[in-house]
């Protein structure tokens, strides 16, 4: 078998077109403020990406730059500021932070009606809950490519590959809400091999290049890759060892232009969705 390939440039670019869409028929734009502290360059090239993508579906962006030493309490007072402007709808603080700030302090003061990084412990609970709230970009991305791949995920076996607070946890909850049965594994789970071989879905979210290989992919399942690793040589792979498995999955994401494209267009939409919950 060879794998359908899951085209996340082509979903993104879609679903960025129907935001704009929709952005045009609001009566207000909507607002969207990130804050990069520091200067880390790969911060500041997502950073730019989300600033461009943003204005390109019509919502008003703004990046705040803050030098690498700004003391948190002023963080602090900034988010506090963008809470209480009425034409701000989103707030992200581009992670990671320098070492002296508490990010956790940080992400629980940004208003949830605001946190469009959907890391806010009020929409973490919401989303393990079962509850409405702001979802997580990239794994909000990940169900979104499964969709679209035409996954039946009521009653599949779903493996994640990772626990991150970012990626393999609310990936989990997700694939659970869509009736998914779902196992998570990590770094201590026993015959990694034989829990992915089990799995109809398998989304990987290691951070390993190339780890998961092809005669660990059952027949026919969907493989989503989440990995975004740079390899010595320069070259861009995932967590999936991409041509073994493809030869195996009956559809699969490559890296890049797989998940990485859908985080930014989710990221547009939860702005869209937070302004309209706001304002009406
Ligand atoms: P983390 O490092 O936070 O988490 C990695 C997870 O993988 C952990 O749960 C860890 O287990 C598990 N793990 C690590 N090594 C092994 C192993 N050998 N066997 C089994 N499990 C293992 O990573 P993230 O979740 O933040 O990111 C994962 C990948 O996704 C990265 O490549 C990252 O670049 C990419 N990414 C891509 C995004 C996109 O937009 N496409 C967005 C965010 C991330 P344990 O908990 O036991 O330590």
């Amino acid at each position: 078998m060879s794998a359908r390939i899951i085209d996340g440039k082509a979903v993104a670019a879609t679903l960025r077109a129907e935001l704009a869409a929709r952005v045009a028929t609001l009566p207000y734009q909507p607002g969207l403020t990130v804050i990069l502290v520091g200067d880390d360059p790969a911060s500041a090239v997502y950073v730019r990406s989300k600033d461009r993508a943003a204005k390109e579906a019509g919502i008003l962006a703004q990046t705040i730059r803050m030098p690498a030493d700004t003391a948190q309490a002023a963080l602090l007072a900034d988010i506090a500021r963008l809470n209480a402007d009425p034409a701000v709808d989103g707030i992200l603080v581009q992670l990671p932070l320098p070492n002296h700030i508490d990010a956790q302090a940080v992400i629980a003061a940004i208003d949830p009606a605001k946190d469009v990084d959907g890391f806010h412990p009020i929409n973490v609970g919401a989303l393990a809950g079962g509850q409405p709230g702001l979802v997580p970009c990239t794994p909000a991305g990940v169900m979104k490519l499964l969709r679209h791949a035409g996954a039946n995920l009521s009653g599949a076996r779903a493996l994640v590959l990772g626990r991150s607070a970012i990626v393999g946890r609310p990936v989990a909850a997700l694939l659970l809400a869509a009736d998914a049965t779902v196992t998570i594994a990590h770094s201590r789970t026993r015959d990694l091999a034989a829990e992915c071989r089990r799995a109809d879905i398998l989304i990987a979210a290691v951070g390993r290049p190339e780890m998961v290989r092809g005669d660990w992919i059952a027949e026919g399942a969907t493989v989503i890759d989440v990995g975004i690793n740079r390899l010595a040589d320069g070259r861009l792979v995932g967590d999936v060892a991409y041509t073994e498995c493809a030869a195996r999955a009956g559809a699969i994401t490559p890296v890049p232009g797989g998940v990485g494209p859908m985080t930014i267009a989710c990221l547009l939409e939860n702005t869209v969705e937070a302004a309209i919950a706001r304002r009406g």
